[in-house]
Parts: C-alpha cells; sequence; structure tokens
C-alpha cells in the first residue's frame, strides 16, 4: 500500500466519493480510507436521493462534474419530480434507490477513477504539527503522509446508537463506531458537539398487505439527474411503486406506553436531533393535535425483501415499535425484521471552517459531510466536492473555488454553516435560498458546468454537450422574442386551451407567457415552416423546459437578477483575513466576538452573521474605506 498521497479523504460515504472523485480528476493522487470497501456510499438511512431542494443540490453536483447523479440514475428504482404544480423554482427530482446497486454502483464510478486508491482501514487520528496537517495514524498504527486530508466520516465518531434502553457503540447499524479522531482534534483545539438522527424499522415485504395500500408509481417517463447518462437507454432497471398509509390514534396510544423507556425523552440522548426530520414519538408530542401522520412504504431494491417505513424513524424499546405497527392500515400482520433506531454522533460547529472547507485551525485539513453539522447525503456530496476541489487546487497552487449564495445552492449552504454555524443538524430547504427563482434545477448546467470544465472535472466532450444545449437555448429565446405568429395558425390552439384568441400577430414570447399555453404546442405548429431551429428546439425538450420557465417568468427572473447585482456590491466588498477586530470602536461586544469567531470574507457575508447589526457594517465600512 501507498505510503502517501496527495489527499487523503477519511470516509467513504457520500461526502468522501465526492472528494476522492474530484482529487483525481484533478489530476492528484486521493487515498480513500473506509472501514469497508462495499460499503462505500451505503445509505445509511432511507434508499432515496434528491427531492425538495436535496434534488437541486445533486443536479448542481452533476453539472460540476460530481458523480452523485450518476451513481443515483444507475441505481434508481424509481424517478419522480416533486412539486410540477408548483413554481418551477422548486420542481424537484426524487429517485428511489436500490440499497445494494447504489453502493456496486458507487464503487464502479470511483473505481473508474485512476487517482483514488481505496484503503479498507480504519483511522485513529489524524497528525498535525504546527498547525499543518502531515497525514493520518491507522488503527493498526501504520502513518501515512499527505499534503491533504478531508476528514468526511459521518455519524461515526464516537457514534452510539439507541434502541430503548438499550446502547451499543456503532457508527450505524452493523458497523463500528470510529474512535480517537474526535480526541486528536479536541486536543489541538477544535470544539466539537453532540447531533443524533434516526432511522425506522425495516418490515417483511411479503408480510404487508399491499392490496389495500394507496400505491404511488414513479413519473411516467421519468427523467435521470445526470446530464451525462444516456436518454435512450434510461431507466436502466425496472421501476417500482412506493405505497401510501398512516398513523392512527391507537398507534400513538401504544408507542406513549413506551415514553418511560424512550432514551430521547429519559435524556440519555444528549446530541441534538434534526427539527425537520422528526421521530414519530417526537411528532406524536410535538403535534399533539394531530390524529394521524403519513408514512411512506418504501422499497429497499428490486430483489430486497425489506421495506422502508419511511415517516415512522423511532429509538422506542423494539416491542413498542412491533406492536404499533400491528395497528397500522396495511400492517396487520407485519414482521418487524430490525427496530427503528437512533445514532449519536460528534460534529465540528461548522464555524471552524472556511468557504473552502479547510479549517481555520489546520492548514491542508478539511471537513466535509455530516461532521460539519449537515444531514443528508446530498448536502453531504455537496461539501465532498467542494473539500476536494479545493485541497486540489490549494496543492496545485492555483487559487481556491467558492461559489456564491447567488449562483448556487450548494453556495447558500455553504455559506449558511460558516456563517451561521450550526447546533442542531442541518438540512438544505429551497427557502434557505434567497435567489431560488434563478438557481432552480433546469439551469444547473447553464449556472455551473463551466466551472466543471475549467476546474478539470467535466471532460471537453461533457462540457460540449452543455455548451451545445446553451447555444440551443440562446438561439431559441432569440426566436422566442422575435418570431411572431399569426392569429390564424394560433387561434384554434388558444380555444383548445380556454386562452383569449387574438386579433394580430403576436411573438411566441408574449403568448407563452400566458399560462394555459405551452411552448411546445406552439413550436409544433410552426413544424412544417421548417425552419431549422424549431426542429432544435423540439428535439431537445430541457431546452424547452428552460425556455418557458424563462418566458413565462421573465419579470420575476430578471428582479430577481437585478437584487443580486444590487447585493454583489457588498458580496464583493472584501474584508482582510487578519483584520483586527478589537481595534475597531463601536461594535457590540456579541458583534465583535461572533466577527473574530467567524472572520467573514467580505461586508456581505458580515452582515449575515446573526447579531451582527446594520451600525457594525457601517462601522466596518467606515474603517475599511480609511
Ligand atoms: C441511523 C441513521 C439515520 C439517518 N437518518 C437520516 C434521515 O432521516 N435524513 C437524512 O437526511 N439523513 C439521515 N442520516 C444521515 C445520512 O446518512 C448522512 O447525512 C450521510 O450519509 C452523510 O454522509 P457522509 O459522507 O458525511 O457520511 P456517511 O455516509 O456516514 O459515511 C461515513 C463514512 O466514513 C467511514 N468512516 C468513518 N470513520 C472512519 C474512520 N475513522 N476511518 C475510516 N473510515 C471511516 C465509514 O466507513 C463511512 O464509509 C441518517 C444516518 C444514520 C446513520
Amino acid at each position: 500500500m501507498n505510503k502517501y498521497f496527495d489527499v487523503i479523504v477519511i470516509g467513504g460515504g457520500h461526502a468522501g466519493i465526492e472528494a476522492a472523485c474530484a482529487v483525481s480528476k484533478m489530476g492528484l493522487k486521493a487515498g480513500l480510507f473506509t472501514m469497508e470497501r462495499y460499503a462505500l456510499g451505503r445509505m445509511s438511512c432511507n434508499p432515496a436521493i434528491g427531492g425538495s431542494a436535496k434534488g437541486h443540490l445533486v443536479k448542481e453536483i452533476d453539472a460540476l462534474g460530481g458523480v452523485m447523479g450518476i451513481i443515483a440514475d444507475n441505481s434508481g428504482i424509481q424517478f419522480r419530480v416533486l412539486n410540477r404544480s408548483k413554481g418551477p423554482a422548486v420542481w424537484a427530482t426524487r429517485s428511489q434507490n436500490d440499497r445494494e446497486l447504489y453502493s456496486e454502483a458507487a464503487l464502479n464510478v470511483v473505481d473508474s477513477c485512476s487517482g483514488v486508491c481505496i484503503v479498507e482501514k480504519s483511522v485513529t487520528d489524524i497528525i498535525i504539527e504546527r498547525n499543518i496537517t502531515k497525514g493520518v495514524l491507522t488503527k493498526e498504527g501504520e502513518f501515512i503522509g499527505s499534503k491533504a486530508v478531508i476528514l468526511c466520516s459521518g455519524t461515526f465518531l464516537n457514534g452510539l446508537m439507541h434502541t430503548g434502553r438499550n446502547q451499543f457503540q456503532g457508527g450505524r447499524f452493523g458497523e463500528a463506531s470510529s474512535t480517537g479522531i474526535t480526541d486528536s482534534l479536541v486536543k489541538v483545539g477544535f470544539e466539537t458537539g453532540r447531533l443524533k438522527t434516526g432511522t425506522p424499522p425495516r418490515l417483511r415485504k411479503n408480510s404487508i398487505n399491499w392490496e389495500i395500500l394507496e400505491e404511488q408509481p414513479g413519473d411516467e417517463n421519468p427523467e435521470p439527474f445526470s446530464f451525462r447518462t444516456d436518454r435512450s437507454r434510461f431507466p436502466f432497471l425496472p421501476q417500482l411503486s412506493c405505497y401510501l398509509t398512516k398513523t392512527n390514534s391507537e398507534v400513538h396510544k401504544i408507542l406513549e406506553k413506551g415514553f418511560s423507556d424512550s432514551p430521547l425523552f429519559m435524556g440519555l440522548i444528549k446530541g441534538v436531533g434534526p427539527r425537520y426530520c422528526p421521530s414519530i414519538e417526537d411528532k406524536i408530542v410535538r403535534f399533539s393535535d394531530k390524529p394521524q401522520h403519513h408514512l411512506f412504504l418504501e422499497p429497499e431494491g428490486l430483489d430486497s425483501d425489506l421495506i422502508y417505513l419511511n415517516g415512522f424513524s423511532s429509538s422506542l424499546p423494539a416491542e413498542i415499535q412491533s406492536e404499533a405497527l400491528f395497528k397500522i392500515k396495511g400492517l396487520e400482520s407485519v414482521e418487524m425484521v430490525r427496530p427503528g433506531y437512533a445514532v449519536e454522533y460528534d460534529y465540528f460547529p461548522p464555524h471552524q471552517v472556511d468557504l473552502t472547507l479547510e479549517t481555520k485551525l489546520v492548514a491542508g485539513l478539511y471537513f466535509a459531510g455530516q461532521v460539519n453539522g449537515t444531514s443528508g447525503y446530498e448536502e453531504a456530496a455537496a461539501q465532498g466536492l467542494i473539500a476536494g476541489i479545493n485541497a486540489a487546487l490549494k496543492i496545485k497552487g492555483e487559487g481556491e473555488f467558492v461559489l456564491k449564495r447567488s449562483e448556487a445552492y450548494i453556495g447558500v449552504l455553504i455559506d449558511d454553516l460558516v456563517t451561521k454555524s450550526t447546533d442542531e443538524p442541518y438540512r438544505m430547504f429551497t427557502s434557505r435560498a434567497e435567489h431560488r427563482l434563478i438557481l432552480r434545477q433546469d439551469n444547473s448546467q447553464r449556472r455551473l458546468s463551466g466551472h466543471g470544465y475549467r476546474l478539470g472535472l467535466l471532460s471537453e466532450e461533457e462540457f460540449g454537450y452543455c455548451e451545445r444545449d446553451k447555444k440551443i437555448f440562446n438561439f431559441g429565446l432569440e426566436f422566442c422574442n422575435q418570431k411572431k405568429i399569426t392569429p390564424g395558425k394560433v387561434n384554434l390552439l388558444m380555444e383548445k386551451n380556454n386562452s383569449p384568441t387574438i386579433e394580430f400577430s403576436e411573438s411566441i414570447a408574449k403568448l407563452c407567457k400566458r399560462p394555459e399555453i405551452q411552448l411546445e404546442a406552439i413550436l409544433k405548429l410552426l413544424k412544417e415552416e421548417y425552419d431549422p431551429i424549431v426542429d432544435e428546439l423540439l428535439n431537445n425538450p430541457d431546452v424547452i423546459v428552460q425556455l418557458e420557465v424563462e418566458l413565462k417568468y421573465e419579470g420575476y427572473i430578471d428582479r430577481q437578477y437585478d437584487a443580486v447585482a444590487r447585493l454583489e456590491r457588498y458580496e464583493n466588498y472584501n474584508i482582510p483575513l487578519n483584520l483586527n477586530y478589537l481595534k475597531l470602536k463601536g461594535l457590540s461586544t456579541e458583534s465583535r466576538e461572533k466577527l473574530i469567531k467567524i472572520k467573514p470574507r467580505s461586508i456581505g457575508q458580515a452582515s449575515r452573521i446573526s447579531g451582527v447589526t446594520p451600525s457594525d457594517i457601517s462601522i466596518l465600512l467606515v474603517y475599511l474605506k480609511k
């Protein structure tokens, strides 16, 4: 085995995979340390990728040249675009995945990156000398050197699992916890905290009465996450349905019997849990007025005998979980194969990293994923990608890569973590992005593929594909704005869609602003005119979607770009990292402390720190102008 890598990545989860693949694509050698080779990219909880805001993250990772979208496409057994009835800003792709095939696809992707060496060893120590990382020590006491270390150890640091009063050491079901790393980092001055997450019971498929449950099939024409996925062969796997059921007051009563043995309510669990993804016991207490809660029965895989009961995450005693399940519609004779459990783990409050995800305390040490206080595969993957890119750039002496809040959800995620830190598991929501109308799924390639190509993450051919789409989009936009369509040609379509007919010719752009009129339908009317752009557009349904959104929401989108331009002044107003805040007179104590702790890069970032007031910002501006 190699004794030296350019970058050591600790953890083969969603963050670690992206980090290692990015380092390799950027021409360097990565050692991907993981406890178990075949658990690479294992889905610790629900076998699903994407969904609201998380789907945006996957699309952005893909546009930058990351790998999560490809892995999800290769292992997906159901694909849906959520929120179709709402505005385009919140349309989001979600896939149900075969758990085993997801890991297999992840291993294939990592194996195809020639610069990644998978090392099946547990790391117990990160070696740091004079605040510079030097490498790691394995459980066997072996030293492996590197120029950078990226810590992506997920829920494993001092992981402790709970079911009722039973506690077990472990990072997740069937896997040991990771000890040593937290201590080694606390010794050099890192702050650490404790968080918690949980998972529901797994049920035997053939013990469920499917006939009486409401079916939730995937989309008729499923769409992949990745623009690199071959659509002519997609979907690659047979597609399955999910099913819906719900709890009821009888179920709640049974669960309440277990509250006296609940590690959550007894205070055995010290870590803070995810507010937006509470356990079923938490839901019963917090939303006591709700007589029922929705549950989703999701397949764990094509050949798997297991069903994941989404919405029923619990750490109550196993016998209570099992008893309550029998009272749920469709589960009257269910076999609980494995009870739900909660896991507590160490994390490092993320104000300790900067926007590149390098720690402020130790040069060459990066944190990514669950260790930064986030929850979710997609949030982890996004951070892994950014940490991998920045570690590689630093080694190559090529500056840094930071995405702005107005450029990507990934920018929002990292800015939120660094600027606001977090003391509870952080997950992405569309509401966290103030510019969400311009951060849509459909335009992620246009927004980000240029970065991916420049960084070396997208090949010439892949980028060429994005550029071709962009060109068609630009021509299409010009065409729609200029091409006028006569009443004779369009009025039948108007009538069919209960839209007022027109008296004089109108531009396609104007007609398309009507909510009831679809751009594709108008273009089809022009087919016999043999205009090459019409053919080109009709052969590219993705571009039609993008054009339709841009035309229908033009006013709102323009306003959002104006707002971004106004804020840009402050985002580009840099603050020197070595600014001595103690010298600034008039700052409040809270503000001074936070500015010292977070070390904002710009006035824009400083203004988002909680407790920093407009008057503090004025003081900063006056000082910097001097
Ligand atoms: C029980 C449970 C329930 C969850 N529920 C939810 C949920 O409901 N919603 C949600 O969004 N997220 C949930 N999650 C969280 C989700 O799994 C994580 O957000 C995501 O997997 C984090 O990705 P990651 O790459 O940071 O770490 P992980 O996917 O946890 O991967 C960590 C990797 O690090 C490796 N590793 C750890 N320590 C070492 C070491 N010392 N040496 C070598 N390798 C090491 C492990 O082997 C593993 O490969 C849950 C997790 C668990 C365990």
